[in-house]
């Protein structure tokens, strides 16, 4: 085996600077240091403080770049890498040891261990098996699922030493290893510094304490930034060992993006747990958003299916044909103009398929003992359909009833309860209007109270009114014509105008077109969903700003966490998945908390026949989701993208 400084070094630097501008004052931190470390010595580095041995150990890890000379690992030079490149090399052959630990307080002994196998691709279970390994071999089999704070000094720097070895750890740099420990937990420190050491590592450990250097078989010295002496205190033991670079795309490289993926969601949620109260009211802006956006969306779709129901039951495609000039005209019933004659002409018409006539009276019915007055309607075969009144019992009218003007009746039930108290059958029975005898053939519901329904309702074949009850010529009530399929309302309208106007030699009647009424129902809703969904934004970009606000808090606070997981190796993307997941996670849930209260809402105010029928679709809550993780995924963007871009050297001195 060849003597270490015959082989090409496993770290080596020539004449490296660095320099920091700190203000208007420019420090040399390094000022142009040459040295070289073999494969598996164990070297110390001593100096006072502020003689540059964090900054020579920075940028012996990778964390930091030399202002200007050379450094290569493994011969390899690293000037020009990436942040991720270098990302790489920490994670593939680097284990860093920290004076102050850096543990993750929300993690547990074993997954703090555990963690920069993430960043390498491992899957979950053999993360779990090496980090318990790795911690019974460091005497702490037993604490594997202790906090940080539930652990002494020495136990956490143990377990921080797990850590470094957790990737394999070729290389391990320990700036101030005991530093904040006890002397006795100091020397277990060293000890198993010293046991990695015989294992094939190289350890490189910073300390402004000789005694601690005296451990090493390599002392070197430096002061101010230069290298004061290099000396070696015992015969060094070296293997020649060459580092193996995993270049390219490793195998599984989309498997290992999934592993580190299906991480970032345990962990999105592990950090809003350890702030449940913030989390909670970030979420608060979208919960309120999509709440009401649901739910004001639901109602405005109840109210329009409410109303568009109501006017089906007018039938399709009808114009009424009305006395007077408008709905409510006091001169209407003055005005004997609407006569049959009117619908045999409209019924001439092609455009025409059906005329219904309205004649309406008033009577006194009898049957037996029972006299009663009621409203008696004459009407066509359509009546029925037309004004949506719904059959209980028999049959309505059939085209010959009309036509051959039978002395048949329909009645409606209250009329039934009445004429016929003891409740049997009104079918079949005779019944008088006057003196004219009547068969009843059926029962119907009764109107909506809006169109009569307070009195009882008698109906006839508006032909057989007409003649026996109040002779020919008798002016109409309404007359209701059914436009033919294939002809649009509006031009048929136009034509029926048209039509009576020269009947009667005055436009002395109103038309009312259910059809129009359907389509300007459906524009306003159009132009309120247009209103509602515009506010639904206004109010979604504050509940957003309010997360991004929040994830910038977070990025600022977790500064170190995020130093200390570039220094173990995470990529750039990996950190931004991370805090983009996070905000994601929560406005998701967030939209998730606020269909719930919709739905909620919505059951409480919008029962059946209740005054804000609430009708929430699938599709709303599904777009919900999709704007909220539209929302998670615009205002998570810039905080995650800055905590992408930290330094990593920066990130981790960030108190
Ligand atoms: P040591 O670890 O030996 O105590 P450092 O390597 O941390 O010393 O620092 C060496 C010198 O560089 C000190 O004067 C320190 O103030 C300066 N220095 C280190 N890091 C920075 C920085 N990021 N910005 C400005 N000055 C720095
Ligand atoms: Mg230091």
């Amino acid at each position: 085996m060849a003597r270490g400084d015959n082989v090409s070094a496993l770290l080596e630097i020539k004449n490296v600077s660095r320099v920091f501008q700190a203000g208007d004052e420019t420090i040399m931190a390094l000022a142009g240091v040459s040295l070289s470390i073999a494969s598996g010595e164990l070297v110390a580095i001593v100096g006072a403080s502020g003689s540059g041995k964090s900054t020579l150990m920075n940028i012996l890890g990778c964390l930091d770049q030399p202002s200007s000379g050379d450094y290569r690992v493994g011969g390899r030079s690293v000037a020009g890498l990436t942040p991720d490149n270098l990302a790489a090399l920490r994670r593939e052959h680097f284990g860093f040891i920290f004076q102050r630990y850096h543990l993750l307080g929300t993690l547990n002994a074993a997954d703090n261990v555990a963690m920069p196998a993430v960043y390498a691709g491992l899957d979950a279970a053999s993360r779990r098996e090496r980090s318990t390994s790795l911690l019974r071999r460091l005497g702490l089999g037993d604490r594997l699922d202790h906090r940080p704070n539930q652990l002494s000094g020495g136990q956490q720097q143990r377990v921080s030493i797990a850590r470094a070895l957790m990737n394999g750890g070729r290389i391990i740099l320990a700036d101030e290893p005991t530093g904040a420990l006890d002397s006795k937990s100091g020397e277990t420190v060293l000890d198993i510094l010293k046991e990695l050491h015989a294992d094939g590592h190289t350890i490189i450990i910073v300390t402004h304490d000789m005694e601690v250097a005296g451990h090493a078989d390599r002392i070197i010295e430096i002061r101010d930034g230069v290298i004061l002496s290099d000396r070696r205190t015992r015969d060094q033991k070296t293997d020649a060992q060459a580092l193996t670079f995993h270049d390219g795309r490793p195998v599984g490289a989309l498997s290992a993006f999934r592993h580190r993926l299906a991480e970032a969601l345990p962990m999105a949620i592990r950090s809003m747990a350890a702030h449940r109260v913030r989390t909670f009211l970030t979420m608060l802006g979208i919960i309120i958003g999509i709440a009401a956006v649901v739910a004001v969306v639901g109602i405005g779709e109840g109210t329009r299916q409410k109303v568009l129901a109501e006017i089906s039951e007018l039938g399709a495609s009808t114009l009424a044909i009305l006395p007077g000039s408008h709905w409510g005209d006091e001169r209407s019933s003055s005005i004997t103009t609407l006569v049959v004659s009117d619908a045999d002409a409209l019924a001439a018409q092609t455009y025409v398929d059906s005329v219904t006539p309205e004649v309406q009276t008033s009577a006194k019915i009898r049957f037996g003992r029972i006299s009663v007055a009621a409203d008696v309607i004459g009407v066509g075969q359509d009546y029925f359909r037309v004004n949506g009144l719904k059959r209980l019992k028999g049959s309505f009218f059939s085209a010959e009833t009309i036509s051959e003007r039978r002395q048949e009746a329909v009645i409606d039930d209250r009329t039934a309860a009445t004429l016929f108290p003891g409740g049997e059958s009104p079918l079949g029975k005779i019944f008088m209007i006057g003196r004219v005898p009547i068969v009843t053939i059926g029962v119907s519901a009764r109107p909506s109270s809006s169109s009569g329904g307070r009195s009882l309702q008698v109906y006839l074949p508006f032909t057989g009114m007409t003649g026996r009850l109040l002779g020919a010529g008798t002016s109409l009530a309404a007359l209701t014509v059914r436009v033919a399929d294939s002809v649009d309302t509006t031009v048929a309208e136009r034509a029926v105008v048209g039509l009576m106007t020269r009947r009667h030699g005055t436009k002395d009647f109103f038309v009312f077109n259910s059809d129009q009424v359907r389509k300007t129902i459906e524009r306003i809703s159009q132009k309120m969903s247009l209103l509602i969904s515009s506010v639904a934004v206004i109010s979604l970009v504050v509940g957003g700003i309010g997360v991004m606000n929040i994830m910038l808090v977070s990025v600022t606070e977790r500064t170190r966490e995020i130093g200390l997981r570039m220094a173990v190796g995470a990529r750039r993307i990996d950190i931004m998945l991370q805090f983009l997941i996070e905000a994601v996670t929560i406005c998701i849930a967030g939209s998730i908390l606020g269909v719930a209260l919709a739905l909620g809402i919505a059951t409480v105010l919008g029962g059946p026949g209740s005054k804000f029928p609430m009708i929430i679709t699938a599709n709303a809550i599904v777009a919900a989701c999709l704007v909220a993780l539209w929302i998670g995924l615009t205002f998570g963007f810039l905080p995650a993208r800055n905590a992408s871009r930290l330094d990593p050297v920066d990130a981790l001195s960030r108190e």
